[in-house]
């Protein structure tokens, strides 16, 4: 497994995450992405929302507001459940979840060894004297108190005045958006059970303890899908409801296998009885192997119909469809894929990590799939110094840049530059040469023909230019390298 640290660090120094406020010291929480983040999270959520919601005849798109009437949060119950335990510590004052404190490596005086200092893993007991923890993890001095439960929803302030009725929250989930636009869906578009809605958008929750770097922010992105079935209906022998959810944890896994994650790298975690929310008939969480161990990298809920009841209860609002068949209006079940953003690219980053041999020394490459890939062409000049090979390069970019992210550089020698194309995911770098333009001087039109090489295998072809649109038509969005490469002349690498 890629270390945490070695991804941090790549993301810094090629522009794909930064720390929030750097200049300022940071916040700790919050990370911005950069010119290269901002077009891979683009990526999975424009792949996203093709597969999930364009592709399907059953779903449709919404996007919400972030700010929505306080009533809502009453409603679906975050305002009084939404809440993690909270313990602190009564000398260095930090602030831990209760249930991850186990977790934790810890701090530890030893008596046995006149009081030295170790940290020891997460669970362990001390080898010299056999202690468990029982004092503050990070300072190894302090008691801790005893938990309180905090809610993690921000709170502000709608309109002008700072007083209790305008009090409203930020979202901590893209949800409830869609439960109370459920009617309004369903009238504008005269859907017939099943059918989903999906939406991508920004969420915030006041974390105790964010970290792991993009894993566990206090404002983060998810793509949500709330799809509607009939509870009456059986399907197979089986409810529904029930039928959809085992379909909809079949097709979360499956997507994010084809779009890079080793399947050996993903299982299901069931929720036990006393792990389930409130709403909850049954949740699995699809787990990714991240560098701190396996974690959450999205839940899909069986949300039965607690959030349609409730909200038609707090708004006086009828919420139900009606069963042409059964003559009856129900209150639909949902079952709900959750996905972060940040934390399907963390595994997607994580994943597609390589450090390889190539010829004696060392490459870094991610091996993302070109759909998530931020740049997928990159135009390099193997002689700046020549005129022609510069505007021809140029003129390519511009050119490859109508239909795909593609960028020219000119500022190292042609091994550098293939080196920084890897070590950012780019699947075809384009070279021109002096064959290519040849040599005015000399009366030399040259071949008209640019290098392409392939970021996994390495493989160079040489293909005519005019050539090229169709090409990158066929490898971007159709065959594979192999079938592409086999009609090409190869070029010496
Ligand atoms: P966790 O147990 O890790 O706190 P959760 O079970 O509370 O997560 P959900 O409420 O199921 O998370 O949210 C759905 C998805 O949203 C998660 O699977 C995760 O991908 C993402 N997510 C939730 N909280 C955060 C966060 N603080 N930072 C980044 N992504 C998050």
């Amino acid at each position: 497994m890629t270390p945490m640290d070695v991804i941090v660090s790549l993301c810094k120094r090629r522009g794909f995450v930064f720390q929030s406020s750097e200049i300022y010291g940071g916040t700790g929480s919050c990370w911005d992405y950069g010119p290269l983040g901002v077009e891979l999270k683009n990526n999975i959520k424009r792949v996203w929302w093709r597969d999930f919601v364009q592709q399907r005849g059953d779903m449709v798109g919404l996007d919400a507001s972030i700010l929505m009437h306080a009533t809502v949060w009453k409603a679906s119950g975050h305002v009084d459940n939404f809440t993690d335990p909270m313990v602190d510590c009564r000398e260095c004052k930090h602030r831990f979840r209760a249930d991850q404190v186990a977790e934790m490596a810890w701090m530890h005086y030893c008596e046995a060894t006149k009081g030295n200092k170790f940290t020891i893993p997460a669970g362990e007991a001390c080898r010299h004297c056999g202690a468990r923890r029982t004092l503050c993890p990070e300072c190894g001095k302090g008691q801790l108190t005893a938990p309180r439960q905090f809610n993690l929803m921000f709170k502000t302030f709608m309109g002008p005045v700072e007083e209790d009725a305008s009090v409203t929250y930020l979202r901590p989930e893209t949800a409830q958006g869609i439960f109370v636009n459920f009617d309004n869906v369903l009238q504008s578009t005269r859907r017939k059970l099943p059918f989903g809605i999906g939406q991508i958008g920004k969420a915030f929750r006041n974390e105790i303890t964010p970290g792991n770097f993009i894993f566990r922010t206090r404002e983060f992105e998810q793509m949500e899908i709330e799809f509607f079935v009939n509870p009456h209906e059986t399907i197979d022998g089986r409810p529904a409801d029930e039928h959809w959810h085992d379909r909809w944890i079949a097709e979360c896994q499956a997507w994010f296998t084809r779009y890079g994650l080793q399947p050996d790298h993903v299982k299901l975690h069931e929720h036990a009885g006393d792990e389930l929310a409130h709403y909850s008939k049954r949740t699995v969480d699809l787990l990714y192997h991240f560098p701190m161990g396996w974690s959450e990298l999205m839940g899909i809920a069986n949300r039965t119909d607690y959030d349609l009841k409730q909200h038609a209860k707090f708004s006086g609002k009828s919420l139900t469809w009606f069963d042409e068949e059964r003559k009856e209006h129900l209150v639909p079940f949902v079952i709900e894929p959750s996905a972060g953003v940040d934390r399907a690219l963390l595994a997607f980053l994580l994943d597609a990590y390589r450090e390889e041999e190539v010829r004696g020394e060392k490459r870094v490459v991610l091996r993302f799939h070109s759909e998530l890939a931020p740049v997928k062409i990159a135009v390099l000049p193997l002689l700046k110094k020549r005129p022609e090979i510069v505007a021809t390069g140029q003129d390519l970019r511009a050119r490859l840049a109508r239909r795909w992210v593609a960028i020219y550089d000119d500022t190292a020698a042609i091994g550098r530059l293939y080196r920084r194309q890897d070590e950012v995911g780019t699947p075809y770098c384009v070279t021109v040469d002096v064959k290519t333009v040849g040599d005015p001087d000399k009366g030399e039109v040259g071949d008209q023909r640019v290098t392409i090489r392939e970021r996994d295998s390495m493989q160079q072809i040489r293909v005519p230019i005019a050539e090229l649109e169709k090409v990158f038509a066929s490898l971007l969005e159709g065959g594979g390298w192999a079938e592409v490469a086999a009609a090409y002349p190869r070029a010496e690498s």
